[in-house]
Order: structure tokens, then sequence, then C-alpha cells
């Protein structure tokens, strides 16, 4: 293939745009905010999970209480009219009497093992609300980090954007300038190896920075200043610069 020394020289020019924009979109991928992001997205569905599961236990938990509550007033009331009727003298027979007031000690001693239990719920639910708390607290603070890191995010990104198309403008502008068939051959080189052209320079391949032979070297020498040229190492387009060495 033929092309001018111009149009040669253009493709460097173009391989350092591509450089460029392959920079840009490597930094677009990677950039610190996604992963940081990311990350607190993660706590974030975590933290929604456990705040399901505490809602299902406090809502056991009012359950349980609203049980224990009703345990405790049932007996509460028993004892009440056991009471009542002891006091009012309706109980006549001793052997009653005595079964009433025993039945009145061994409901007392229930009623408290009641209220204990009802204590215990509501201890319990003291510590969820105080983790309801905690959780409704993180999740705010989450979210308040979110919205923080999105915006550096958007800022970087709407910067690389910024960058990526005066690359491409100027990739444009240069691209005009190389004849079809030796862009097309350019951009299958790039597509093949990542880079499509590169800069032969002390007698060396800039693109896989291999020294040439001496017989590659002397057969560049002899090769008219139109013939585009390939390294035999990496198979680029060798562009050859004044000082690309004798
Ligand atoms: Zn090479």
């Amino acid at each position: 293939m033929k092309a001018s020394v111009e149009a040669q020289l253009r493709l460097l020019e173009l391989a350092d745009l591509d450089a460029e924009l392959s920079r840009l979109d490597h930094r677009r991928r990677t950039l610190p905010e996604l992963e940081e992001y990311q990350r607190i997205e993660t706590r974030d569905t975590q933290l929604g999970d456990e705040l399901a599961a505490l809602e299902a236990t406090e809502s056991d938990l009012r359950r349980e209480l609203g049980k224990a509550e009703a345990d405790v007033d049932q007996v509460r009331s028993r004892v009440e009219r056991d009471k009542t009727r002891l006091d009012a003298g309706q109980v006549s027979s001793p052997r009653e009497l005595e079964n009433l007031q025993s039945e009145i000690v061994s409901l007392a001693r229930r009623q408290s093992d009641l209220e204990e239990i009802e204590l215990g719920v509501m201890e319990r639910q003291e510590a969820a609300e105080r983790r309801h708390g905690e959780l409704t607290q993180e999740q705010a603070t989450l979210a308040g980090q979110l919205d923080e890191v999105a915006a550096r995010r958007d800022a970087a990104l709407g910067e690389i954007g910024e960058q990526v198309d005066k690359a491409e403008h100027l990739r444009a502008g240069v691209a005009v300038e190389v004849p079809a068939d030796l862009l097309d051959l350019y951009g299958k080189l790039r597509a093949q190896h990542g880079v499509g052209a590169a800069v032969l320079r002390g007698g060396r391949c800039e693109g896989c920075h291999l020294s040439l032979n001496t017989v590659d070297l002397a057969r560049i020498r002899a090769a008219d200043p139109d013939e585009v040229l390939r390294c035999e190492e990496c198979r680029r387009i060798l562009v050859r610069v004044p000082e690309s060495g004798r």
C-alpha cells in the first residue's frame, strides 16, 4: 500500500488521539465513585432487609404483648372476683373458704409470673425500637452519601465526556486527511492489536518496543517514503520520522 508521508504522519496523530480516547474510556469505567456507590447501595439493601425483619419482629412482639396483657387481666379479674366473694362473706363453709384463699394465693403467684413475661416482652420491644432507630438513622446517612457520591460521579463523568467530545472532534479532523484505504487498514489493526500505527524511532518500533534487525532496517531505508510499512513483530503500520534511525 502507498500513502503520502503526510498521510502516514497523520496516522500517528490518530493513534495518539485513539490512545487518549481509550484512556478516557478506561477512566470512565473505573471511576472510584462507581465502586463507592455500589458499596453504599449494597449496604442500603442489607439495611432494608434488616429493617423488614425487624418490623416483622416488632409486629410479633406487639401480638405477644397483647396476649401477655390479656393473660394478666384475666388473672387479675379472677382474683378480684374471688376477693369480692370473700369480702362479701358469701362463702360460709370453712372448706370452701380455704379453697378460695388458696386459689387467691396461687392466682397471685400466677399473676406475678405473667407480669414478668409481660415485662420481658416490653424490654424486647424497647430493644427493637432502639435498633429500629439506629437502622433508620443509618439509612438516612446512606441516602445522603449516595447523593453525594452520585454528584461526584456525575461531575467526573461530565468532565470525561467533555474530553471525549474534544478528542473525537480532533480525531474526525485528522481522519478526513487520511486516505480511506489507509484509514481502513489502521482501523483493522487497531481492532486486532489495540494500536494501529506506531512510530519507528532509533531503529525501534514504539508499538511493540522491539528493535528492528539490520536486514529489516536496511529494507526500510531502501523503501520508498510513500511505501506503507509494517512492523515485522507486531504487524502495526510503522511510520518513519526524521529520527527513525539508520
Ligand atoms: Zn512493532
